[in-house]
């Protein structure tokens, strides 16, 4: 074997992606448990938006009696998709999670050179979609209560929006979704990850605006996280461009196809875990004093330094988000994931001896 230099090494990689970093995900339950010698079953996990309820029964049922010796088939998947979102199946996209929907996009639109609009702080994966595409993000500072600027730089061709924005937890409304298709004639991409847990979404604006693209998931609400599986919804000039740049099977597998019918199929399970959710993210909220929030996590100013108020919490088993690997979320900020009644008080009971 050739052991070729590091400057060798570095003429093979794209010189764009040294400006990359990796995505920082929450921290898993090995690495807590093998960092602080505590059990995993005495580990509360609070640090990646997941729902705690899981999916649907059936979706048990449904995996036991998948082929795993065939590809794919998303028809049955695509069908419960459009009626769920009262959308035609050719303006749904699916993916491996809505970051797999965000790849395919992004092969789509951006090339070398290209500018996206992001507003600070979000979801990190829209910095490395656009720098990995050998494009340049322009950066926004959001507003005192979080919001997006509404006018999109002239130059930029794709936007990143966010609603309810990931950390921050507030939305965007309709005006302001409005305003900002109507100041851009690129292509915006509104993330509706936790959309399940807010008042209302804008999807709707997909029929009017021929440009909007909207992202969906079902790893929140829906309780797949690990099964990977995302979706959209576009105008169909962009819904059949997407079946050109998407990767063979779009990246899906038979079992994220079975959990994903056998999960929309059961409506008033995810909607019962989301009622569990809201009703303790109010709960959480009062008592830690955060920022309001439309999703299921909530946003904390944290008086220490965020790493610091973070490890406090996870030598106590208990996994929150620091937000500083959050562009512009500066040094005093912590992400709660809405858990269990009996998860939310561990981190209560540490709340407040960290900070009583
Ligand atoms: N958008 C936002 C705002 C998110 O927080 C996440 C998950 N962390 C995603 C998209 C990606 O979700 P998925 O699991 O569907 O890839």
């Amino acid at each position: 074997m050739q052991n070729h230099s590091d400057s060798w090494r570095q003429s093979k990689l794209r010189p764009a992606l040294s400006q990359l970093k990796p995505y920082v995900a929450g921290k898993g339950f090995g690495e807590i448990s093998r960092k602080y010698g505590i059990a995993l079953d005495a580990i509360v996990k609070l640090g990646s938006n997941e729902n705690p309820y899981g999916p649907s029964p059936k979706v048990a049922q449904a995996l036991a009696s998948i082929s795993p010796e065939r590809y794919p088939e998303p028809e049955e998947l695509i069908a419960g998709l459009s009626a769920y979102t009262g959308f035609p199946e050719e303006m749904i996209m699916i993916g491996a999670g809505m970051d797999g929907v965000m790849d395919t996009l992004t092969r789509l639109f951006l090339e070398r050179g290209d500018r996206t609009f992001i507003p600070t702080p979000t979801f990190s994966y829209y910095e490395i979609l656009t720098i990995t595409a050998g494009g340049v993000p322009i950066f926004s500072p959001r507003g005192p209560q979080f919001e997006a600027a509404t006018n999109v730089p002239e130059e930029a061709k794709m936007s990143f929006i966010c609603s309810p924005n990931n950390p921050t937890g507030n939305v965007m409304s309709e005006q302001e979704l409005s305003a900002l298709l109507e100041s851009t004639d690129g292509i915006v991409f509104l993330d509706e990850a936790y959309v399940e847990f807010a008042d209302k979404s804008l999807i709707r604006l997909v029929d009017s605006y021929d440009n909007l693209i909207v992202g969906r998931t079902m790893s929140k609400a829906f309780g797949l996280a690990g099964m990977r599986l995302g979706y959209g919804v576009a105008p169909r000039w962009i819904a059949d461009q997407y079946k050109r740049a998407a990767p063979p099977f779009y990246g899906i597998s038979c079992a994220s196809v079975a959990a994903g019918v056998a999960a929309l199929d059961d409506i008033p399970f995810m909607k019962g875990s989301v009622e569990k959710i809201l009703s303790e993210r109010q709960r959480l909220q009062k008592e830690t004093k955060s920022h309001p929030s439309q999703a299921n996590f909530l946003y904390l100013e944290t008086e220490l330094e965020s790493d610091a108020f973070v490890e406090k919490f996870l030598a106590r088993g208990i996994i929150i988000r620091d937000c500083r690997s959050f562009r512009g979320a500066g040094e005093h900020h912590a992400r709660v994931t809405v858990g269990t009644p009996y998860e939310n008080d561990r981190f209560l009971s540490a709340f407040r001896e960290i900070c009583g």
